[in-house]
């Protein structure tokens, strides 16, 4: 039984992994000592060979590129152990009143489909006992103002992460997804401050989430350590849903009064 997290003899693909969650979780998977493909559609080449990657372009809306992705991962490297469907786009924010198909469409192409397509091709190229971890949000339990585009998309993530595990347990490919809270990545950075701010407030430990924490979560689920955890969504979010802590009820409080 493996005790340490290792991933020595694994074949790793990371979606969106020439950014944020992607690079930090490369990264780590390469630090815990797995073989990993760094799949984007941003040209990635040069980062992925500076951190010990191999880098293959995908759009992952698009089902034949995922499925090559995957083929050409297996002709390379040899058969998948895990995949992390993570590439994803946030929508501009806008209120359900003015969102638009096309913003749905783009939403839900990237964030939806692209796990989708992951899903469907993947177990062809892996190895049973494999794992697949797919970033959902915590968007993907709750509703947020402005975000009803891509909420809506990343709702989708969960109940595809919770058939794929109905799905494939039989062949012990366990499938999971990761729920976080703002993470500190350049798709939060393009989000409007005052919301960053207002999170800071909400999140009892008072700040959002690195990367690499992020990164962490996923590594957890990669692992053969903890194998019975199957078809859940774990909250990243430093416990933004248990509970209204001090500054929180300061503010409300406050806001109470000024009416
Ligand atoms: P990021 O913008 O830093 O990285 C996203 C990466 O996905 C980029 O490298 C981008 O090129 C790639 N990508 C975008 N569209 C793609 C496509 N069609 N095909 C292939 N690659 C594509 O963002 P991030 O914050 O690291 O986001 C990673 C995941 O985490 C996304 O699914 C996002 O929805 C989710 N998430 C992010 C936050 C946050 O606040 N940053 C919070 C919750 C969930």
């Amino acid at each position: 039984m493996n005790t340490s997290f290792s991933l020595k003899n694994k074949v790793a693909v990371v979606t969106g992994g020439g950014s944020g969650i992607g690079l930090a979780t490369v990264e780590r998977f390469i630090a815990a000592g797995a073989t990993v493909v760094m799949a984007d559609l941003n040209d990635s080449n040069e980062l992925a060979n500076k951190v010990g990657a191999t880098f293959i372009h995908v759009d992952v809306s698009k089902e034949q590129s995922v499925k090559d992705l995957l083929a050409q991962t297996q002709k390379t490297q040899g058969n998948i152990d895990i995949l992390v469907n993570n590439a994803g786009i946030c929508p501009p924010f806008k209120e359900l009143k003015d969102t638009n198909i096309e913003d749905y469409e783009f939403a839900f192409k990237v964030n939806t489909l692209g796990v989708a397509f992951g899903l469907k091709y993947a177990p062809i190229y892996m190895n049973n006992g494999g794992s697949i971890i797919n970033t959902a949000s915590l968007s993907g339990k709750l509703g947020v103002f402005g975000l009803g585009a891509y909420s809506t998309s990343k709702f989708s993530v969960l109940s595809l992460t919770q058939t794929a595990a109905v799905e494939l347990g039989e062949r012990h490919i366990r499938v999971n997804a990761i729920c976080p809270s703002s993470v500190d990545t350049p798709m939060a950075a393009e989000n409007d401050q005052s919301q960053l701010e207002m999170e800071k407030i909400m999140i009892p430990l008072g700040r959002i989430c690195q990367p690499e924490e992020a990164a962490a979560l996923i590594h957890f689920l990669a692992a053969d350590d903890c194998n019975f955890v199957n078809g859940q969504a774990i909250n990243l979010c430093g416990g933004m849903t248990a509970g209204i802590g001090p500054k929180m009820w300061e503010k409300l409080a406050g806001s109470a009064g000024d009416k």
